[in-house]
């Protein structure tokens, strides 16, 4: 008797909506479980499928029979899975594209078939084993004999908590007798591990211990504890001004969790994975934390995704895919910087890791907690409503001060540095104290005009000029890359005198350095920080000393501590609000309250200069008043008026390609059927568009976009949904849906 047939369904990350399926041979019938990929005949290729379950019921006439299976463990839970068509249902997105999304990119690469036809395991061939030691507890009694030798090594892993043998052998030579003698006396332990590219292997972080929370801090804490001690999905808004020390409430809520056995999921934006917030990590809890972020070889990445799947990291820091972690078990989400628009992915699925966190904390009856010193008007206007829980924490640590800022008004005025800033500037070098200046454009000038025709240099593929990067000789865009050496002649009229306009960081260095000659000037921009750890050696620079002026865009806004900046001063203070975004006011407000906050963080009270165009503008005010409340008060006045979000919920429709008819006609068909499906639907949503987007051409692309204003977000959802079903496109034209946009340029 021949075994029943078994059918699965598969999902295939294609841009197709729906899922697949499959006959499974006997030869496979084992192996083909649910949370594994299988190899599938798809027309005449075969393409990897993820496998969903079972489908029973189905018809078998007609199925396909899988080739083979690709794994040996499963790489999703149930509980992920259903994470996964939560959200393809609501980006809309195809569920085999978001699977692929949430694996890891080296997966691919590293469990092929070998060629007896062997199927390699997950750990592959690669990996090696070694041996780790680590104290087993408290530790009261000291071997006798002098051995000094042994103590120091004891010495050693009590400080660090855990440490591999090859460290030690580096640190002391040959020392394997030593070893085996403090482990014969229970003094520590040694356990075989898998060795995993560890790309934090050459930072040995020295323990701290939890700090005596002040009452705001405490207050928080005993909130979010008792939410874990019920296990019950709850989520907080942690307000807490620039040093209020929020770090140390999730650092404290995470031991909470784990203490319960729970595990714990922090996402931070990006450019905030620097060893310095890693390191207080390490410091704080040793081993066992995972770190995912874009800086990873597809290897190493692969290689954190798999020590997080079995359990070998209880605490998963990332990045914004991070939200996809296979981690279990999930106490305790993390949001910190929940303002950030980096959470949101520009392409392909486009989804927001804030968002998700609270998706993923209420499958999982966690805690989440989104932190911010300038939070979201979509978080505050939550808070309000008290469907986020608000924690606040309104004073700094230590008592102290928020930073004394100033306004220069420069209209009319030709000087980028005003008389304040560099009589600013120079006391504080004077007095051996560092200084921020923070100008949010890089490059030497913004853009180069031709003195004879009056037309500025732009990018041939974009609709953009060019910025003037002196050090590098060249005009480049800052969309594509494209780049002609400078400054050149005038590609119009062949003109060959350029004016230079605008100031960029590149100019301002320049500048500096000629207003004190003495200062050691560094400059953080895309520009300085683009080689491996040239990020983390500027800051290092900063935190030991030797320098005196960190100029930077807005790279040096967020989350970095250095207490002996007493000064910082912001050029061009409202370059983010001439952006033609609803949300530029609240993005001028954020940026600048948070290098506000980078003045006066230790000991020494901080100052400010603000030099801005218009001094009244209430995002620029707020932000130099510290008036956050009034900021977001006259903030949402204006989203309500304008029906604009938190009121409202939108979905962008993005039209491009390479010929500026096919999309102006197909932007006008798309917009056309929308319109036609919300009448027979009977839908209540604004249709704007279609317009050309703000950069109306990028990479060649000419762009129209049409956007979507909904009062009620499952209108507005199944309106797209309706238009997906009735649309095939098979033109060279590109169309996507951005579900809660975030940029709209
Ligand atoms: P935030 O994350 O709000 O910017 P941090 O958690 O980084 O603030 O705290 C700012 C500084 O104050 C850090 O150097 C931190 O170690 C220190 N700190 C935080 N909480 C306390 C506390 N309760 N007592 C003393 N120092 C603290
Ligand atoms: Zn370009």
């Amino acid at each position: 008797m021949t075994a029943p047939s078994q059918i699965i369904e598969v999902a295939i990350p294609l841009y197709l909506e729906k899922t697949f399926h499959y006959l499974v041979p006997e030869r496979l019938q084992k192996e083909a479980l649910t949370g594994r990929r299988a190899l599938v005949p798809f027309g005449n290729r075969k393409l990897t499928g993820y496998i969903l379950g079972s489908a029973i019921g189905s018809e078998i006439s007609n199925l396909k029979e899988i080739v083979e299976i690709l794994d040996r463990e499963s790489l999703w839970t149930a509980g992920e899975l259903e994470f996964y068509r939560w959200v393809a249902a609501y980006y809309q997105h195809p569920l085999g594209e978001v699977v692929r999304t949430a694996l890891p990119a080296g997966i691919n690469i590293q469990t092929r078939k070998g060629t007896s036809g062997e199927q390699e395991s997950l750990i592959g061939g690669k990996s090696a084993r070694r041996e780790q030691f680590y104290l087993p507890g408290p530790v009261t009694v000291l071997p006798r004999q002098p051995g000094s030798k042994a103590l120091e090594i004891l010495a050693v892993i009590r400080e660090i908590g855990d440490i591999s043998a090859a460290d030690l052998r580096k640190r002391f030579g040959a020392c394997t007798p030593q070893l085996k003698r403090l482990t014969e006396l229970g003094l520590c332990m040694a356990e075989e591990r898998e060795v995993y590219r560890d790309p934090f292997k050459d930072h040995i972080v020295k323990r701290d211990e939890p700090r005596r929370l002040h009452t705001h801090q405490k207050g928080a804490l005993d909130a979010i504890s008792e939410s874990l001690d019920r296990q019950q999905f709850t989520p907080f808004l942690l307000y807490g001004v620039t040093g209020s020390g929020k770090t140390e409430v999730y650092l404290q809520a995470i031991s909470h969790a784990l203490e319960l056995g729970k595990n714990a999921l922090i996402l931070v934006p990006e450019i905030a994975l620097t060893p310095q917030l890693t390191g207080r990590f390490k410091a704080r809890f040793g081993g066992g934390i995972a770190i995912l972020h874009s800086g990873l070889s597809d290897g190493e990445r692969y290689d954190e995704w798999r020590r997080i799947r079995r359990g070998l990291a209880r605490i998963v820091i990332g990045a914004r895919s991070a939200i996809f972690a296979p981690l279990e078990n999930i106490g305790i989400i993390i949001v910190d910087e929940e303002h950030e628009a980096s959470f949101k992915q520009s392409d392909g699925l486009r989804y927001n890791a804030r968002d998700l966190a609270l998706v993923r904390g209420q499958m999982e009856q966690a805690a989440v907690v989104l932190g911010s010193a300038t939070p979201s008007v979509t978080s505050v206007h939550a808070a309000d409503q008290g469907r986020l829980k608000l924690l606040e924490l309104p004073e700094r640590v230590e008592n102290r001060p928020m930073p004394l800022v100033e306004l220069v008004g420069m209209k009319g005025r030709k000087e980028t540095i005003s008389s304040l800033l560099s009589a600013s500037l120079t006391e504080t070098f004077d007095q051996g104290r560092q200084a921020i200046v923070f100008l949010n454009r890089r490059g030497y000038a913004t853009f180069l005009v031709c003195a004879e025709c009056g037309k500025p240099l732009t990018c041939p593929n974009c609709s953009v000029t060019l910025t003037y990067h002196r050090q590098r000789g060249q005009s480049l865009c800052h969309y594509c890359d494209y780049a002609v050496p400078a400054p050149g002649t005038c590609p119009s009229c062949g003109g060959t005198t350029l004016s230079e306009l605008g100031t960029g960081t590149e100019k301002m260095e320049h500048d500096l350095k000629e207003l004190l000659p003495a200062a050691r000037v560094l400059r953080m921009d895309s520009d300085t920080t683009s080689g491996k750890g040239s990020h983390e050696r500027i800051l290092s620079r900063m935190n030991d000393g030797s320098a005196d002026i960190l100029i930077g865009t807005q790279m040096i806004a967020k989350g970095h501590d250095f207490p002996e900046v007493t000064l910082v001063g912001v050029v061009n203070a409202e370059a983010s609000l001439g952006m033609p975004d609803f949300r530029a006011a609240e993005r001028t407000f954020q940026l600048l309250s948070q290098v506000i906050g980078r003045a006066g963080r230790g000991e020494t009270p901080g100052r400010v200069v603000v030099q801005a165009l218009d001094t009244e503008h209430y995002a620029i005010k707020s932000a130099a008043e510290h008036d956050a409340a009034g900021f977001y008060r006259q903030e949402l006045e204006f989203r309500q008026e304008a029906g604009y979000p938190p009121f409202t919920f939108l979905a962008a429709y993005a039209i491009s390609g390479l010929s500026e008819q096919t999309v102006s006609e197909q932007a006008d068909k798309t917009a056309g059927l929308l319109a036609q499906l919300k009448a027979k639907l009977k839908i209540r949503v604004e249709i704007l568009g279609p317009a050309p987007s703000p950069i109306y051409r990028l990479r060649n692309r000419f762009r129209r976009q049409i956007l979507l204003k909904g009062v009620n977000r499952s209108d507005l959802h199944r309106l797209i949904a309706t238009w997906r079903q009735q649309t095939l496109v098979v033109s060279t034209v590109r169309i996507s849906v951005d579900i809660d946009p975030v940029d709209l340029m």
